[in-house]
């Protein structure tokens, strides 16, 4: 991967000054991951350029290399030697580093002055090739965009997600090597480094002078801080110089908070109660955390419950401690084994049947399976159904961009699609549908959890 600069002007040659690399003389830099080379492919009175090629060990990187902060991170066929990517950011601060902080022992004055300078990224990794633009126009470079089509041979035929990238502005020199620190991982989604706290020192300083005036500062700090909700606040209450929330009254109110879980099921025993049901099923219970709750109600004569994991029963039993019960709560309480996506007679003739977090565990081609079993056949007068909003996932940090919320999700829904699922069940089997939202709101994606509460029509 190679990025180049070049700078236009009288005595450009003076750029080896700037970037503390003797033009006369090709350099070896080792990095944790591979080489860095700098040499220069022209030089010249009115311009000369600045070539940084980079030579990165795509074994290291998939065997993880001790010492290496990417150790494992990437497949042994990965794109990474080939591409501009979160690498050359690395390597610009480690070759380039005193020209990034803008200090020159012999040309002073040329470091502090803007200067007619191109920058040409090669294979720049942009799964966000419209951001390109709308990122780099507004601090003043001439943008153009270099695409590619993929080769229809492997079966995605259509646009390469790596581009050709030509910025040139009138710039200081530092601030060019800084933009290009910053926004290279913006736009590349793979970073090979841990995202820690360090990183927003890194980003702040970097970005200083520039980003908080940057109309899409906080696309920027989002993608540079991997959607790490916790971060980007603290990053943007940093530049904004708002105070941030003191770390002791945090973890107070952390603490006092109700896990999403409990809440959830807290919900869930309060619509089955407020429906008047005297018996409940509880289908896919898990280690049965809900059903403990329902045998202890009153008003709920007759609990069942199963699962299709045997272990999940086994633990159910263990926490539910059945054998200790008082025996007019055995008596009201029946756990079997089952499956949702088969027709059971024993699911039939309950006022209220419960299906909490399970629905995302089916494969989608067994969800209308699922849902003769629940509506046709098992037909309770009450349905309280929840699943996951995968809008909410961008506030989990654990959460990698296009992953859900647990490796055994088949799928999560939005909210559109949730209610378009529950509007046609609805259509389909004869029941009018209510969604609710449980769980802190966030007020561009909603809940974390949607809760769908089905009443039998007539
Ligand atoms: N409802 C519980 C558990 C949710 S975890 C709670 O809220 O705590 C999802 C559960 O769905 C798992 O226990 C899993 O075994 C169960 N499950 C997955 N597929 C199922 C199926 N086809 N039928 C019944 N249960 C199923």
């Amino acid at each position: 991967m190679l990025l180049t600069i070049t700078y236009k002007g009288s005595n450009s040659q003076d750029l080896g000054y700037l970037l503390h690399k003797n033009p006369s003389r090709p350099q070896e830099f080792v990095l944790n991951n591979g080489k860095a080379y700098v040499f220069y492919t022209e030089v010249s009175d009115e311009s000369t350029t600045a070539a940084l090629l980079l030579d990165i060990d795509p074994i290291d990187l998939a065997r993880g290399k001790v010492g290496s902060a990417a150790g494992g991170l990437f497949d042994y066929v990965n794109d990474r030697p080939y591409v501009c990517s979160s690498f050359m950011s690395t390597a610009v601060s480690k070759v380039f580093g005193t020209a990034m902080s803008g200090r020159s022992k012999e040309k002073q004055e040329l470091a502090d002055a803007p200067l007619n300078l191109t920058a040409k990224i090669h294979m720049l990794s942009a799964s966000n090739q419209n951001m390109i633009s709308e990122i780099f126009e507004p601090m003043g470079y001439a943008v153009e965009v270099e695409t590619f089509q993929n080769d229809d041979k492997f079966g995605d035929g259509g646009q390469s997600k790596y581009v050709n990238l030509t910025l040139t502005g009138t710039v200081r020199l530092r601030d060019l090597l800084n933009h290009l620190y910053v926004l290279i991982p913006v736009f590349d989604t793979q970073k090979h480094y841990y995202i820690s706290s360090e990183e927003i020192d890194k980003l702040l300083a970097h970005g200083e002078g520039w980003l908080k005036e940057h109309p899409h500062r906080e696309y920027i700090i989002g993608r540079y801080l991997n959607r790490r909700r916790s971060l980007i606040n603290k990053a943007l209450n940093r530049l904004t110089d708002e105070p941030e929330p003191d770390e002791t009254e945090r973890t107070e109110v952390k603490e006092k908070k109700p896990k999403l879980n409990q809440t959830r099921l807290s919900v869930v025993v309060d619509e089955v109660l407020a429906c008047g049901a005297k018996s409940v099923i509880d289908m896919g219970c898990g280690e049965g955390n809900l059903t403990r709750l329902f045998i202890r109600e009153k008003q709920l004569t007759k609990v069942a419950a199963f699962d299709v994991s045997f272990t999940a029963l086994e633990r159910a039993k263990d926490k539910l401690k059945i054998d200790k019960l008082h025996e007019t709560l055995q008596n009201k309480l029946e756990l079997f084994q089952s499956s949702l996506t088969y027709r059971d007679r024993r699911f039939e003739g309950f006022d209220c049947a419960c299906v909490v977090e399970v629905i995302e565990h089916l494969d989608p081609s067994r969800l209308s399976a699922f849902a003769r079993v629940l509506f046709e056949f098992s037909r309770p007068k009450t349905i309280v159904l929840t699943t996951p909003n995968i809008e909410y996932n961008v506030n989990y940090e654990y959460i990698k961009e296009n992953t859900l919320r647990h490796g055994d999700h088949r799928f999560e829904w939005s909210r559109a699609q949730f209610t378009e699922w529950a509007t046609e069940m609805c259509k389909k089997y004869g029941y009018r549908v209510q969604i609710k939202e449980i769980g802190d709101s966030d007020k561009e994606n909603g809940t974390p959890t949607q809760m769908g509460v089905f009443t039998i029509c007539g």
